[in-house]
């Protein structure tokens, strides 16, 4: 155990963000550089090494959080980080972006702040990558089989490293110029800066994984000819079709899905564009989707200079503590102040836009809403209550309905849907067709960073049985956990 007293002497204090006015000058994380460093040890000294450590259960991965939280508070950095990977190949994303789960689950939580775990584990896993500790882990002999990944985000950067450090030849399809997935293209610099993705493609490059950009599976290469050059393939090609808002001016100038516009912010800091082909300088930006994405629009548009930026929300704001149906250890369902929101905007709850408005040259200038109440549990418009907001520039962030159908890759592989319209999987994580895979949104629908990895590394167990017979792989989830998260 850390401190027996730890809990009692310490209260709980987070990385400290920079002013608002200073960090929307650039694109940098929010957080000050090297602020967690000095409090950390006292902050993992609050776990209290709980006999049954509920925060394993909230974690998908299964992370072994009081035994790095005790090394951090001994500030024993190597052996922390050596724990951390025990279980998670990319702690520097979790560490940044995951909402933790665990953090709800904490038995301290039940009464008190909960321990910092998000905090100790970025703090451990940069600590490790500056000190040299991450290093390459090249398999000591290979197995003459060889697996195509399909998609490089994190759930098949996870199978990819489990994979060829078991020993196969793996090479990663990408369909975008660059590897990463949502973490490189959704998610932005200010969220994580993409350093953090290049470090972990060098060391998996090291490792000897191979990665193939620019070639999009069923479009540029057919899934069967893929089929036939690999003993196995695992598909981790996301869930990037994007929820449509099919109201009535939808077509006009200045609407765009999420992850139109976010990409080209994206590809600004990565030296791609001067300025972005799509922008909200001096503009009036409506984000449409009060979730995570919304709020990475909202983050975007202020640092390109919006004129202002009002985010929309159909379902009414959820409260700011737990309601009764979502007692500890469940995640709950809660009004977030992220980083982007502390930045500036306004958000609307319980509205439903009915149509836009345009000028004679064919762009969005108005967005019209009406207000909308739960009646006989349906959402229904309340009479009266229409007015419009000036929108220059909209995006839609309503979620995404599952994985990429127009590219031909699920038909040519044959490859079976569940219910909700996501490739089918067994226990192993293998579809209906013997020797592929599937790992992350593609399988899971629309999720989360930690559930990828999860997805990734059982899924990369599951590869290896069917190409050896066995598997020393872990497997941390069955692909129907939805463990305490939605
Ligand atoms: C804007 C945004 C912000 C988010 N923020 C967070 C967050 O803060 N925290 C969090 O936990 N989760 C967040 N998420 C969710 C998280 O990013 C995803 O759950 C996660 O990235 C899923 O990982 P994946 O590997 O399954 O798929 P993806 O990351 O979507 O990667 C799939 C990859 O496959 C490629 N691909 C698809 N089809 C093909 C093909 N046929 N051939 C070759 N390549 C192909 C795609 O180009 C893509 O690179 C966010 C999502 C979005 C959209
Ligand atoms: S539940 Fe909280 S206090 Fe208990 S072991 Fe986990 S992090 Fe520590």
């Amino acid at each position: 155990m850390a401190d027996p007293k730890g809990f009692l002497n310490h209260g709980r204090e987070v990385a400290k963000s920079r002013p608002v006015d200073v960090r929307l000058k650039d694109w940098n994380e929010v957080y000050v550089p090297g602020s967690l460093l000095p409090i950390i040890s006292k902050q993992a000294s609050r776990c209290m090494d709980c006999g049954i450590p509920f925060c394993h259960n909230g974690c998908p991965l299964g992370n072994l959080i009081p035994e790095w939280n005790d090394f951090a508070y001994r500030e024993d950095w190597s052996a922390a980080s050596e724990r951390l990977h025990a279980t998670n190949n990319f702690p520097e994303f979790t560490g940044r972006l995951c909402p933790a789960p665990c953090e709800s689950a904490c038995v301290l939580a039940i009464n008190q702040p909960a321990v910092t775990i998000k905090n100790v584990e970025v703090s451990i896993i940069d600590k490790a990558w500056d000190s040299g500790d991450v290093e390459p882990q090249a398999p000591e002999r290979l197995s003459g089989k060889t697996v195509a990944v399909i998609g490089s985000g994190p759930a098949g950067l996870a199978a990819a490293q489990q994979l060829t450090r078991a020993g196969h030849t793996v090479a990663v399809y990408e369909r975008a110029d660059r590897v990463g997935g949502l973490l490189r293209y959704g998610i932005p610099e200010f969220k994580m800066e993409k350093r953090h993705i290049n470090r972990r493609i060098e060391q998996m490059r090291a490792e000897g994984t191979r990665f193939r950009t620019g070639i999009e599976i069923g479009r540029d290469l057919k899934a069967t000819d893929l089929k036939k050059r690999y003993d196995a393939v695992v598909i981790a090609a996301g869930a990037t079709t994007a929820r449509d808002l099919p109201v009535p001016g939808r077509e006009l100038n200045g609407i765009h899905q999420a992850m139109e516009y976010l990409p080209l912010a994206n590809k600004v800091q990565e030296g791609d564009y001067v300025t972005p082909p799509i922008s909200a300088e001096g503009k009036h930006v409506v984000v449409i989707g009060g979730g995570d994405t919304g709020a990475d629009c909202v983050g975007t548009a202020h640092r390109q200079g919006a004129a202002s930026v009002t985010q929309l929300e159909i379902m009414p704001r959820p409260g700011e503590d737990r309601a009764p149906h979502q007692p500890w250890p469940t995640f709950p369902m809660l009004y977030k102040v992220t980083s982007a929101h502390e930045e500036g905007g306004e958000r609307v709850y319980s509205v439903s836009t009915t149509h836009f408005e345009g000028d004679e040259d064919g762009n969005v200038q108005w967005l019209h809403l009406s207000e909308v109440e739960f009646i006989d549990g349906k959402l229904t418009s309340k009479p009266g209550t229409e007015r419009k907001i000036p929108a220059q520039l909209v995006t839609l962030a309503m979620g995404f309905t599952g994985t990429d159908r127009e590219n031909g890759l699920v038909e040519q592989f044959g490859l079976e849907l569940d219910e909700r319209g996501n490739i089918a999987r067994d226990a192993d994580f293998q579809t209906n067709v013997p020797g592929v895979f599937v790992a992350g949104d593609a399988g899971r629908g629309q999720s989360l960073i930690v559930w990828a990895i999860a997805e990734g590394r059982s899924a990369a167990r599951g590869c290896d049985r069917f190409l050896t017979g066995a598997s020393e792989l872990p497997a941390p989830i069955r692909p129907t956990d939805r463990s305490l998260m939605v």
